[in-house]
């Protein structure tokens, strides 16, 4: 599943050069140039991620790493710090006002990828390609195959998405609202018995192994994933 990763960075080679790392890793990249085009565009979308320019004109990175942190919807988004300057008493800084990590100016976009994934295994597994395993269901992202008890399932792309959301949140609600929004992604326009049309897919297929009954509905609510 990719992540949504705003990249905040005034210099436009740098900041095209990131969205392009980011894409290439199978994610999605929003850009600002400045503090305040992020906020605006936050304002829109909260990104699973902010990769945040140390030296930005108005607002600092570091001052708007601090702000995020202390604010009560966004101080669990995490941030990876930039900076051209390597100094350890800058890391410090970073470090104290919240920042998850740190790259340092020129990157290679292996270690750049390496970082985003270390900071997302973390704090949103199911946007890495981990394989996971529940209630006697193993999913690989990376190979993008389900098994059962050892068996292969076959699912199609919407269900799989479904199944790795679950697999990656079980035993909690999640309202059909919810479920859009991180499945299909937001922007999209998909009515809400899109997801029960899908969910119905999804437990037909689990049918051949038995695991139908990890999907519970939640009369009122949504749905849970749930071994209970
Ligand atoms: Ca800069």
């Amino acid at each position: 599943m990719p992540a949504c990763i705003l990249v905040v960075e005034d210099e436009p080679a740098i900041q095209e050069l990131l969205a392009l790392n980011i894409t290439q890793a199978g994610h999605n990249a929003i850009r600002a140039l400045s503090v305040e085009q992020a906020q605006m565009l936050m304002r829109e979308t909260l990104p699973d991620l902010i990769l945040l320019d140390w030296m930005l004109p108005g607002m600092s990175g570091i001052e708007f790493a601090r702000k995020l942190k202390s604010d009560e919807f966004t101080k669990s988004i995490p941030i990876i710090i930039l900076t051209a300057r390597g100094e350890e008493i800058d890391k410090v800084r970073g470090l104290e006002v919240g920042a998850d990590d740190y790259v340092t100016k020129p990157f290679s976009p292996r270690e750049l990828n390496a970082r985003i994934k270390a900071v997302l295994r973390r704090s949103a597994p199911q946007m890495t390609d981990d394989p996971i395993e529940f209630g006697g269901l193993r999913l690989d992202p990376g190979a993008h195959r389900v098994s059962g008890n050892g068996a292969t399932l076959d699912l199609g792309p919407t269900e799989f998405r479904l199944l790795h959301y679950f697999m990656s949140n079980p035993e909690r609600v999640h309202s059909r609202s919810q479920v859009l929004d991180r499945v299909w992604g937001d922007g999209v326009y998909v009515e809400d018995r899109t997801v029960d049309v899908h969910i119905r897919r999804l437990r037909k297929a689990l049918t051949a192994t038995g695991h139908e009954d990890l999907i519970q509905t939640v009369r009122g609510a949504g749905y849970r994933f749930s071994a209970q």
